[in-house]
């Protein structure tokens, strides 16, 4: 037994869950293990307050468990205020499988995580993310109706991806706006780190608006696509961070704004789809804040998704998922006002609504 190879002292050192830094009183945690297809997940529920909490599920090759939990618990709890500050009657959640998608993904696996998803009655609803596809859900599809983002022709809102590009789209003009003076993107030099599913799609508005797009990726063929089609620059330098930019807008994974990076910026406005672009949202939202670049919150302009895969359960057409994605740059707006009225970090003041919104229903909910 574990406990009598570390001492109970040694024990509570390692606080291995309530303990870890990401933890901020998620409601539930759920490890799923499956040895017959090797899965390996983790289920974050983050809070349920507005709603079951709905996020999607991403594989990656995590180096270890304590990467993956990090992750579930840090993307959880986005969801949570993704879904507030969006007005949507939904509470925060995500799940991860530890693995490479390219090779460990089977449609048996699939099924065993929906079997977990399913075991949770409804509390968590799960969808797409990284590592992930319209028809993996639709495998999931197979043995939970607890899943969303599924394909279209099953009944579903489909991809997510490209309502989710519209969404940052929508708050990279706002934060322009509040920037520059005006929310016209063309002749703006726009950096796009990561151009898989969302990358792409916002490379497509970018372009359509005159933008001098320049692109950044670890995949080199589909760079050489994406070049081909808009006819975009690929980065070929060494540190991205360090380039002259107008808007630098990350759409790879979370975490690009740390100590390493932070003081590097020369770009006046951030904008992108990754989920958690600050490493530490405290200290890099203060940071960015003195050094004058305009930072629009990530989880109030990566929305799109949210409300495309929200629209299966609401049952709202196309073009309600416009206007509510569309709404994005008002919301954005407004953000960035209240933040610079209050003295506060954007990511501050988009956080305020969301806790307030939360609490509110809190409130009623017990009356
Ligand atoms: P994706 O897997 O399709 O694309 C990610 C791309 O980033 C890949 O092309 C990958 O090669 C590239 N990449 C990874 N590490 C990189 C690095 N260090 N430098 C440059 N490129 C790198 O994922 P996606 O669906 O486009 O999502 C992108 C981000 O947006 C993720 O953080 C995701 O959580 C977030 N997001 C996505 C959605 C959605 O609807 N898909 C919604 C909200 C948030």
């Amino acid at each position: 037994m574990v406990s009598e190879i570390i001492s109970s002292k040694e024990l509570k050192k390692i606080d291995p869950v309530f303990g870890q830094h990401s933890f901020d009183d998620h409601e539930q945690i759920v490890f799923c293990n499956d040895k017959d297809t090797g899965l390996k997940a983790i289920i974050g529920i983050h809070n349920t307050v507005l709603g079951p909490a709905l996020g999607g599920t991403r594989m990656w090759n995590y180096k270890n468990e304590w990467e993956a939990l990090n992750d579930v618990l840090r993307l959880s709890r986005g969801m949570t205020f993704k879904s507030a500050i969006t007005g949507l009657n939904l509470g925060g959640g995500k799940a991860v499988i530890i693995g490479d998608a390219k090779t460990q993904k089977t449609p048996a696996l699939m099924r065993r995580f929906g079997e977990f998803v399913h075991s949770l009655n409804g509390k968590y609803i799960t969808a797409e993310d990284v590592g992930m596809t319209t028809e993996d859900m639709d495998t999931v599809r197979e043995v939970t109706p607890y899943v969303t983002g599924i394909s279209e022709s099953k009944g579903g809102a489909g991809n997510p991806s490209p309502i989710t590009a519209y969404g940052v789209f929508m708050g990279m003009k706002a934060a322009a706006k509040f920037k520059f003076g005006s929310d016209v993107l063309e002749d703006k030099n726009i950096f796009v780190q990561g151009i898989g599913n969302v990358g792409e799609a916002l490379v497509e508005h970018l372009v359509n608006e005159g933008a001098n797009v320049t692109v950044a990726d670890l995949n080199q063929d589909h760079l050489e696509t994406v070049r081909d089609k808009y006819g975009v620059t690929i980065y070929g330098g060494e540190d991205i961070y360090s380039e002259a930019m107008d808007i630098y807008a990350p759409c790879a994974l979370g975490a690009t704004i740390d100590d390493d990076t932070i003081y590097k910026i020369k770009a006046k406005v951030i904008a992108g789809a990754a989920n958690n672009q600050l490493a530490e949202e405290e200290k890099h939202g203060r940071i960015l804040r003195e050094r004058g670049i305009v930072y629009a919150p990530d989880f109030l302009i990566n929305a799109g998704g949210i409300i495309n895969v929200y629209a299966e359960l609401e049952d709202y057409d196309k073009q309600e998922i416009i206007r509510k994605t569309e709404n994005i740059y008002n919301t954005t707006l407004e953000i960035l006002d209240s933040a610079k009225v209050n003295d506060l970090t954007t990511h501050e003041a988009a956080l305020n609504i969301a806790r307030e919104r939360i609490e509110t229903r809190k409130r009623e909910n017990s009356k």
